[in-house]
């Protein structure tokens, strides 16, 4: 059922309620479209979903999200449903034997050492360690010429072969590239101007979002089940776009991770939000969430991340043999006039939420010029 909606029927089919499909939900029912949402998984928020767990400790299922944009118009946009609590991330590297700050700055290289350099010392230091490339193409590539080959092999390597399966050579420079290298001592994990935790939990701010006439929510279904016989006139499809079609090219790598959740008796277990392990163990980090949430509770509870090659896609995997089969994809994309693609994973692209609420918002704006009768400003 594609084109004339009848009279019981929806505008839009949503696939997907994580920030993509929300996003496009709230946007199109407040100009008066009628919008089915629906989710395989029995919850709205996608990946961003949080939950109490049995000891009553806010945690992130699906490992921590952390809030931070320097977009103002996101920010706004999001501020309409929920308030915040200011948050920003810190993050240690356990490195030969001592936990040091990441990303690598003035404080990290002191202390691994054992030297009292200062900033512009540390400019001069990265500057003789640097390896040059003439083009910096990889992940390996952004590090290594910056800050040589040993920061590299002890913060890096491990930990980005680990996570992806990949050596750093075979990834695009951007993976690595998402993390800074500073010679200051700001030891915050971001520098955006928005650093902020919904106050009352993502899947709050999601319910709220949702909360509408215009929108039904279906959850626990493939979209699969139901799109040939509940009518609608506009899909947007938010799930991997290589399942959309069948994997008729063949399959696009996205990496997994498992999840081992803990609950411990204690207040406290680490410092900080998160701890790296780039080199040592097979979870890449360690996350705890009462930093990050602002919960106070006499126990807590932290995850730990095992990255994986199968198991629920979380991760668009950024190389060029990726991205020329992406493109196939998208080429065909391009052709279905009544379904729209967005999202992290069916525009497989390497996305944080904030990035994805604006892809979602610009999408909202072309979907609304698409239908402006032609000749009307
Ligand atoms: P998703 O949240 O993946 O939503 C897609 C939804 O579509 C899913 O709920 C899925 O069940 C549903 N779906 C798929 N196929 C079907 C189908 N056939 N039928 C019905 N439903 C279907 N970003 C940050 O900004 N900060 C962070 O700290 C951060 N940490 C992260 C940590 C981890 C471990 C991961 C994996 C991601 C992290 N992100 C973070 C990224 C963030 O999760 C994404 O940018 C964002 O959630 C993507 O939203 P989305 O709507 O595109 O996709
Ligand atoms: N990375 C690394 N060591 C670290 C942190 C990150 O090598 O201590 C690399 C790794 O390849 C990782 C990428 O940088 O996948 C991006 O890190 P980020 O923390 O942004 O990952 P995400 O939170 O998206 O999983």
């Amino acid at each position: 059922m594609t084109e004339a909606s009848s009279p019981q029927g929806f505008d839009y089919l949503i696939v997907g309620a994580g920030f993509a499909g929300a996003v496009l939900a709230e946007r199109l029912a407040s100009v008066g479209q009628r919008v089915l949402i629906v989710d395989k998984r029995p919850h709205i928020g996608g990946n961003a979903y949080d939950r109490y767990d049995d000891a009553g400790v806010l945690i992130h299922p699906y490992g921590p999200h952390i809030f931070h944009t320097n977009s103002k118009a996101v920010f706004d946009y999001l501020s309409q449903f929920t308030q915040w609590r200011p948050y920003q991330h810190r993050v240690l590297a356990s490195v030969d034997g001592q936990l040091v700050p990441m990303p690598i700055n003035l404080d990290t290289v002191n202390q691994l050492y054992g030297l009292s350099l200062n900033a512009s010392q540390l400019e001069d230091y990265f500057a003789s360690v640097a390896e040059p490339v003439e083009q910096v193409r990889t992940s390996e590539d952004v590090v290594v010429s910056k800050v040589g080959r040993d920061l590299y092999n002890k913060f890096f390597r491990g930990y980005t072969r680990k996570q992806w399966g990949l050596d750093p050579s075979e990834l695009d420079a951007s993976v690595t590239a998402r993390v800074p290298t500073r010679t200051s001592r700001d030891n915050r994990y971001f520098q955006d101007t928005y650093q902020a935790m919904p106050l009352h939990g993502y899947t709050r701010m999601f319910e709220a979002m949702l909360n509408h006439p215009n929108i039904s929510v279906m959850l626990n279904t493939d979209y699969r089940a139901i799109e040939t016989f509940i009518p609608w006139r506009h899909m947007i499809y938010t799930g991997p776009i290589d399942a959309y079609f069948g994997h008729r090219y063949g399959r696009l790598p996205y990496r997994s991770l498992e999840f081992e959740h803990r609950t411990l008796p204690q207040a406290q277990f680490q410092a900080v939000g998160t701890v790296n392990f780039p080199n040592d163990y097979a979870y890449t980090r360690v996350s705890e969430f009462k930093h990050i949430t602002g919960q106070q509770h006499d126990q807590t509870s932290v995850v730990y991340e095992y990255p994986t090659a199968e198991g629920d896609p979380y991760y668009p995997v950024p190389r060029p043999e990726n991205a020329e089969l992406y493109k196939r994809y998208a080429a065909d994309a391009e052709q279905l006039t009544n379904v729209t693609f967005v999202g992290r994973l069916a525009t497989y692209r390497y996305y944080n939420m904030d990035q994805v609420v604006a892809q979602a918002l610009a999408t909202f704006q072309r979907l609304q010029e698409a239908q402006a009768p032609a000749g009307v400003e």
